[in-house]
């Protein structure tokens, strides 16, 4: 533990413009989940830094200027947040590959994800109309419904993709001329500390953009019941989901939650018909199943395949799932990071070990892989999973993974493969594999998931809207619904030339 007695801690709380440590002074080591080793230490704030945070949020929507900027103005400033993301594009995305256990690839991948949210929230309010006019039935009366931004926003967002799921909430509050105090993971805050750097290199007025590093139990707790906050925008789990919804209830405030995901990737076998079919319906279930080590909400963690290719499709997926390289996220060569935590890394044991119990065949993984010069022996690292003869009683069938777990289960017809596709609790995502387009949009249409990908698997795009059906969500991320999120609605009706109604008789 050499290296974390010479980290420096940094001050990562930021309230009204001012760069803080934790007023309790505590502190908190940021682990590289390759090597369990520390690699930066961030103050661990509480409910009294969150309370600061939320009065400088409160002051600068009170006050202004932000909510009063005009849209253009906002806009510019929100292309200038991309400028600067394109700008530190590589060691953004090392940051957060480093501090959430992908590939840098991947992390740069997500910079560019990150930079193109603020661009399309920036031509969005760019783009619209002032108002929308309303025919009352008379010339004498002007009716007009405005957008307003709602308030202080709060923002939790988890540790999967820190800077992703924090812009998708950060770039359509600014557009709509919010204030706001985000929360990072308390594991992976690195990214979103830096975001607000570049927000205060943008010129953002000070007290629009805060932040406070520290636990879900105090801060996020703290930002879901306080009176100052206007809405609270959550992604993660369902149980912290939960708690934050009732937290939030007694003060009546706007809840939008990103919720989890069991998500179905349905395989027809006339998509395994021709070589070149069968080769990318198992390329991208892999894709689906195990980028990030699975660890993404909208991962294809349940394979719901015709029996009749099953054999053929799960012995290829194994063979290939096995020769996937796992290491350092950092090291060249490599195609997926450790799992982002010991706890993590302990739910996916838990789950497998349970899945075999209940009659689950291993067809790969299953287990630590060996260490190499590539995985230190201290990182969280697990190897891609699958899990052939599962059922629907199974638990690995009904929760959560969260991890490169693979599970097969298989259908004779159509209504069989829907029935098994819908049957879960939650409801994100899923993807159908079939040769015959009249099918695809009939299965598609059943499908009671908030995205749905045919012949294709993860692709998101900015311009339309994510999240979840059933237990996956309330509300929507992205697109026009991802910006009304946070605005009120108003009315202004005019009465051009009032007259006495003479309801009373005076
Ligand atoms: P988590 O629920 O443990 O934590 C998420 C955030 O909530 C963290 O910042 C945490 O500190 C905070 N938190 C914890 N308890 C809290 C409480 N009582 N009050 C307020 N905040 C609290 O989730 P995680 O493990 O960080 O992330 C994984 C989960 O996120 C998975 O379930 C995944 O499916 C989900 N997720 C969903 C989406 C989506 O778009 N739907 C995207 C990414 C991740």
């Amino acid at each position: 533990m050499a290296e974390s007695t010479e980290l420096q801690a940094r001050e990562t709380i930021h309230a009204g413009g001012v760069w803080r440590a934790a007023v309790s002074g505590a502190t908190r080591e940021i682990l590289d989940p390759a090597d369990a080793l520390p690699f930066a230490v961030v103050a661990e704030g509480d409910e009294k830094d969150t309370d600061l945070a939320i009065a400088a949020a409160r002051r600068a929507f009170d006050e202004g200027p932000w909510p009063h900027t005009p849209v253009t103005e906002r806009a510019a400033l929100l292309r200038r947040v991309a400028d600067l993301l394109v700008r530190d594009r590589d060691k953004l995305g090392r940051l957060e590959a480093q501090d959430a256990g992908k590939t840098v690839e991947e992390g740069r991948v997500d910079i560019d994800c990150v930079a193109d949210a603020f661009r399309y929230f920036a031509d969005l309010v760019a783009g619209e109309a002032p108002g929308r006019v309303v025919d009352a039935g008379s010339t004498d009366i002007h009716s007009v419904v405005v957008h307003e931004p709602i308030g202080v926003c709060a923002m939790i967002t988890p540790w999967n993709y820190p800077l992703l799921q924090a812009s998708w909430k950060i770039a359509p509050a600014l557009a709509a001329g919010n204030t706001f105090v985000v929360k990072p993971s308390e594991i992976t805050p690195m990214t979103t500390i830096a975001v607000i750097e570049l927000l205060v290199e943008a010129g953002l007025p000070a007290g629009v953009a805060n932040i406070v590093t520290g636990p879900g139990h105090s801060v996020g707790a703290r930002l879901s019941e306080h009176p100052d906050v206007d809405l609270v925008s959550f992604t993660g789990g369902l149980v912290s989901g939960t708690k934050v919804a009732e937290a939030a209830a007694p003060t009546v405030k706007k809840v939008a939650l990103e919720l989890g995901g069991k998500n179905p990737n349905v395989v027809f076998a006339d998509a395994c018909a021709t070589e070149e079919g069968f080769d990318t319906a198992v390329d991208q279930a892999l894709n689906a199943a195990f980028i990030h080590s699975g660890q993404v909400c909208s991962a294809g963690a349940r394979l719901i395949i015709e029996e009749s290719v099953r054999d053929r499709f799960v012995t290829e997926l194994a063979r290939r799932a096995e020769r996937i390289r796992l290491g350092r996220g950092t090291e060249d060569g490599v195609e997926c990071g450790p799992l982002v935590s010991e706890q993590q890394r302990a739910k996916v044991e838990m789950y497998v070990e349970s899945a075999l119990k209940e009659g689950a065949v291993l067809r790969s993984g299953g287990k630590r892989p060996e260490p190499s010069p590539q995985r230190p022996e201290n990182g969280y690292f697990y190897e891609p999973t699958v899990l052939d003869h599962c059922h629907r009683e199974m638990r690995v069938i009904r929760e959560e993974v969260f991890g490169p777990v693979l599970t097969v289960e298989t259908f004779r017809t159509e209504d069989e493969a829907v029935a098994l596709a819908n049957d879960t609790e939650y409801g994100l995502a899923g993807g159908v594999w079939t040769a015959d387009a009249g099918r695809a949009r009939r299965v598609a249409g059943r499908l009671r998931h908030g995205t749905i990908w045919i012949n294709d698997f993860h692709p998101y795009l900015p311009q339309a809207e994510w999240g979840g059906f059933g237990k996956s969500g309330v509300g929507r991320e992205l697109g026009p619904a991802g910006l009304a999120e946070y605005r009120e609605t108003k009315h202004v009706y005019q009465n051009l030339a009032p007259k006495p109604v003479r309801w009373f008789a005076g």
